[in-house]
């Protein structure tokens, strides 16, 4: 059965323009997603509105997985807006770098907040005016981390394959694979992919097209749909020319009995 042409636009038309729309609200929201300002925070013993926002994302996490990525978040944007000039694969056996950025990162979160005593208070708001992350009332140092930060957006997606930065630098990354890989081990209901397998015809139309450049052929014939790079923007459910792939709500599982669940 072929999956109606105006439905797979609709569905990552209103994807790909929420993804946009996030990128554009970027220079709002980049206080709410610092790994500096967390860091800032927590020496003030204040959990920042980056603290509160990487803590949301670990915990929806558990039942939505990486839809943030997939659907709204800003470095994604750009990300995806770059596919018209640059859509090489990426290489997903090098996302390692990405926790090389992660780790010494969180342990400077854990030591400067044990340090400073502990957090005594929780201000969404932190450093920001009124809200607003960039305004000119903070000078020109933010603005100058703030085209930096984008800088690396395009460099690493010009050169490191589709959504370069998500696999090789994004921090926000392992908080969701945390909460994911969490969900998986406890067997918590949450939004999955599912699919048909009988009904593949081995085109490979899915892997060309997921911007995550998994092998989304070979996950479908090894009925092995969970991947931790995976991030549910539903790409391959809507190019499928014969509606193999589902989203699905419910308990991790493998189909395939010779193969173990992935946590
Ligand atoms: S496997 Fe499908 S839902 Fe997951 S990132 Fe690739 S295209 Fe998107
Ligand atoms: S697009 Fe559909 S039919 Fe083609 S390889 Fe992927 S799952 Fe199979």
């Amino acid at each position: 059965m072929s999956t109606p042409v105006s439905h797979v636009h609709r569905r990552q038309n209103v994807r790909k323009t929420l993804l946009l729309g996030s990128f554009l609200l970027f220079p709002v929201t980049f206080y709410y997603l610092s790994p500096y300002l967390i860091i800032m925070g927590a020496g003030e013993r204040t959990a920042s509105g980056s603290m509160v926002a990487f803590g949301v994302m670990t915990l929806t996490a558990l039942v939505l997985g990486r839809l943030f990525c997939g659907w709204v978040c800003p470095a994604g944007g750009l990300g995806e807006a770059l596919f018209t000039v640059q859509n090489r694969r990426a290489n997903n056996s090098r996302n390692w770098t990405r926790w090389f950025v992660w780790v010494p990162w969180m342990a400077v979160v854990v030591l400067v907040t044990l340090s400073a005593g502990s957090i005594k208070r929780i201000d969404v708001l932190y450093q920001t005016d009124h809200g607003v992350s960039l305004t000119t009332a903070g000078g020109m140092g933010p603005y100058i981390i703030f085209y930096a930060v984008l800088a690396l957006l395009f460099v690493l997606s010009l050169t490191a394959g589709k959504r370069g930065f998500c696999h090789h630098a994004c921090w926000m990354a392992p908080f969701m694979m945390i909460g994911r890989r969490a969900r998986n081990v406890l067997h918590l209901p949450g939004v999955q992919l599912r699919a048909d397998t009988p009904a593949c015809v081995a085109c490979r139309a899915c892997t060309a097209a997921c911007p995550m450049s998994l092998d989304v052929q070979t996950m479908v014939l090894g009925q092995q749909m969970e991947n931790s790079e995976c991030i549910l923007c539903g790409t391959c459910v809507d190019v499928c020319p014969h509606s193999v792939i589902h989203y699905d709500f419910g308990k991790p599982r493998s189909t395939n009995p010779s193969q173990p669940e992935k946590p």
